[in-house]
């Protein structure tokens, strides 16, 4: 049986046992053992329970914890910080105490016992934890979650890539296209042209039963990936008026993941005066877009001049002149900060991390409807990343906002992101990170609070604070009961109500 779907088999062994067919097969050879520690088996026992115990240990590579009460975690042994290695690696000293949880790791406050982490860890690992929100029997037990994926939710996908090894997967090397200025659709299509997913005639004739992989627009070869968007005669075509012909023999000759990659990475002269990776994208959705429209659309008819309609395209592109052809209208608009309404009082928050010092920070600030500070606070969060840090941001403000009797609040964050998670916009198909639930468990506390998102333009104060944390010398919370001297000038030009111009997507 294929490796993935029995890795799959065990993962839902281990972490739904009370499913039917688990419990059968738990009660017969499970042995009474958590399966989560060890697992054994017999010589008798059947095939299936032996190929499961021979893959155990990949499962256990691959699983990490996420806190809750901390309770059940090993603190040296266990992966649970989020880089997915055990302590034990990073230890500084040659004698530990492997029998720790992670709930002995803290003082009596509760928070966690930095003189020991100092004392047996390195910095960065140090700053990592921190940067953790300490166990707390409010966040429930601790749960286990599929290191494999970011979302902790174990998929059949993520299973053969670590049987690949190829846990991390190179996006790395793509950052060109998802850094382009275009339509997101465009990007969209040639990360997936990229990496071979879009439903080319070969592509589906693997799938088998009577497809044929040959090519609708030629039929002189398979339709593969780099045949519609390039070696294609209706493609050709329209690449040989955009390459210039010393170019075309290097051009029409490298490997389709190096013919992507080369053309929207280097600087590349085409044959008209225009931003060559634009060129190149639109050139290849267009070919794409063309290719689907004679298949599926009755009576469609290529432009009797395809490369004057890919060029307009690529300049309205550069030019953001797109909305005359695209489905995400823009408008430009103003945005600044605003006062909350009367009886109101606005929550600003935001997370930073700086890759320099290896930190992260957060720090946000109320002021009432006349604008006026009633208190900021900032705090240095150890090593996390930005969306865990403006996590933190909104946490420590609604907190902050709480103890200080607030019962109507406005929360401004220019994460969208966090923003849809805690308002449970967006689904989580694994575990919700526990600073989602700390933060979704104080919002349902008897209070009015409004959650919406602003444009960093807007969020400036914040973004301030936040980055003011890596002054700090300790990692607790700082309050600031009057502002800054520094701070003071975009406080006023909030008040004032000074607007920054920004392009903003109208519809989806
Ligand atoms: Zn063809």
């Amino acid at each position: 049986m294929n490796e993935a779907f029995l890795m799959k088999m065990l993962w839902n062994l281990i972490t739904n046992p009370n499913d039917l067919w688990c419990r059968v097969l738990y009660s017969k050879y499970g042995r009474n053992k958590d399966l989560r520690f060890s697992i054994n088996s017999q010589p008798y026992d059947s095939p299936l329970w032996k190929a499961l115990t021979d893959i155990w240990d990949k499962i256990q590579e691959n699983m990490v914890w996420q806190l809750g009460d901390g309770n059940t975690i090993n603190f040296w042994l266990d992966k649970w910080i989020p880089d997915g290695t055990s302590l034990i690696n990073s230890s500084s000293q040659t004698i530990i105490d492997t029998t720790l949880n992670v709930c002995d790791i803290l003082n009596p406050e509760g928070d966690w016992n930095q003189s020991y982490l100092n004392e047996n860890l390195t910095t960065s690992m140090t700053y990592q934890i921190l940067a953790i929100p300490p166990p707390n029997e409010l966040d429930g037990r601790d749960m286990i979650g599929w290191g494999g994926t970011n979302t902790k939710h174990f998929t059949i996908q993520s299973a053969y890539n670590i049987q690949r090894g190829h846990i991390h997967s190179i996006e790395g090397e793509w950052q060109a296209i998802w850094a382009w200025r275009g339509p997101h659709r465009i990007q969209t299509f040639m990360w997936m042209a990229a990496h071979e997913r879009i439903l080319t005639n070969y592509r589906r004739s693997r799938w088998g039963i009577g497809i044929s992989p040959l090519c609708n627009i030629c039929g002189a070869a398979d339709e593969t990936v780099i045949h519609v968007l390039r070696d294609c005669i209706s493609a050709t075509q329209v690449w040989l008026r955009l390459v210039p012909s010393n170019q075309s023999s290097n051009f029409f000759s490298i490997s389709c993941r190096d013919w992507i990659f080369k053309n929207i990475t280097n600087n590349f002269h085409g044959t008209h005066d225009l931003n060559w990776t634009s060129t190149f994208m639109v050139a290849c959705w267009n070919l794409w877009n063309w290719r689907n429209k004679e298949i599926f659309e009755e009576g469609f008819q290529r432009p009797t001049d395809p490369t004057y309609v890919i060029l307009k395209m690529a300049t309205e592109t550069d030019n953001c002149l797109h909305n005359m052809w695209s489905d995400n209208q823009h408008e430009t608009t103003f945005i600044g900060w605003r006062s909350p309404r009367e009886g109101w009082v606005k929550l600003n928050c935001d997370g930073s991390h700086n890759d320099r010092l290896g930190l992260a920070g957060c720090g946000g600030l109320l002021r009432n409807s006349d604008g006026t500070w009633l208190k900021g606070y900032s705090r240095k969060l150890g090593n996390c990343d930005a969306l865990h840090a403006e996590m933190w941001g909104m946490y420590l403000g609604l907190d902050l906002a709480r103890r200080e009797g607030i019962m109507h609040l406005h929360v401004e964050s220019d994460s969208k992101v966090l923003i849809d998670m805690v308002t449970k916009k967006s689904n989580f198909k694994g575990n919700i990170p526990t600073l989602v639930s700390r933060n979704r468990q104080l919002l349902e506390l008897n209070w009015q609070v409004h959650l919406s998102h602003i444009w960093r333009e807007g969020n400036k104060s914040a973004d301030w604070l936040a980055n003011f944390s890596y002054s700090l010398s300790s990692f607790d919370v700082h309050f600031i009961e009057s502002p800054p001297r520094e701070l003071q000038r975009i406080l006023f030009y909030d008040i004032s109500g000074a607007c920054m111009p920004r392009n903003v997507r109208l519809t989806m």
